[in-house]
Formats: structure tokens, C-alpha cells, sequence
């Protein structure tokens, strides 16, 4: 199976427009539209926070046994595997899951004043939620704007 130059997603093109993205695959970058590179954009973001909940859910699983509440943290961490993987492969109901943990996540640290995993809450949301990123999850592309 191919991967899509753009979206980097491993779908198969018809007629070499990228069923995610909704990008034509013998298009060179500097050829894209204003709103592909958007999209192209809104694609990258996503896949940099699925790196962001990899990473999270290492981190999770190695202090695992250094940790009193290990049953929380290691369902924390297949909660980050999860949404990593959906969201890798722009699984609509990941961005479902992914929107309602950041803000899950939002409200405890709002609650618990931890001032540096709020803006990283709201940076997730944005990614996840801005209408480029909506719309490759909602597969409504290419639409005209
Ligand atoms: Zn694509």
C-alpha cells in the first residue's frame, strides 16, 4: 500500500487523489493550492500530536514501576497508544476520543493549576479541531472554499 505524499496516510489513491486528504498524488508541493497546503499542514499537525501521545505513553509505561498507581497510569497509557494510532490514521472516531480527552485533560489541569499542561491541552484541541483538521477526519475533501 502506498503512502500519500502530503498526508503521509497509508491509503490506496483513486484515480491519484488521496482518499484522506483529498490531494492529487502527481501534484509537487510547490504546485499545491492555498487551501492543500492548509490541509497538508492541518495533516502534519496531526500526526506530530500522535507522535506527542506516543511519547506520552512510553513515558507512562517506563515509570510504571516506579509508581504507586500503576493500574491509572498503564490505562492512561494504552489511552494515549489508542489515540496515537487513530490518529495516525485519521480515524474519525480518534479525533472523537482525542477531542474529549484534551478536554478532559483542560479541566484537570485547570483544576489542579498546572499551568504548563494547559496551553499543551488547548495546542492538542486546536490540532485536532481547527476546520482543516476536521475536515480530513470528516473525509469531506477536496471542498471548494
Ligand atoms: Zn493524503
Amino acid at each position: 500500500m502506498k503512502q500519500c505524499k502530503s498526508c503521509l496516510a497509508r491509503a490506496e489513491a483513486i484515480a491519484d487523489i488521496c482518499p484522506v486528504c483529498g490531494i492529487d498524488q502527481d501534484k509537487l508541493r510547490k504546485d499545491l493550492t492555498k487551501r492543500e497546503k492548509r490541509i497538508r499542514g492541518a495533516a502534519r499537525m496531526i500526526r506530530f500530536a500522535a507522535m506527542l501521545h506516543l511519547i506520552g505513553g512510553g513515558i507512562c509505561i517506563m515509570i510504571l514501576p516506579e509508581v504507586g498507581v500503576q493500574m491509572a497510569l498503564a490505562a492512561f497509557a494504552i489511552v494515549n497508544f489508542i489515540l496515537a494510532i487513530g490518529l495516525i490514521r485519521y480515524d474519525y472516531r480518534a479525533y472523537k476520543a482525542a477531542v474529549v480527552f484534551y478536554f478532559a485533560l483542560g479541566i484537570v489541569n485547570t483544576i489542579t493549576v498546572n499551568l504548563f499542561a494547559i496551553p499543551v491541552a488547548l495546542l492538542l484541541l486546536y490540532i485536532v479541531g481547527n476546520s482543516n483538521a476536521k475536515a480530513i477526519f470528516e473525509r469531506r475533501l477536496p471542498e471548494s472554499d
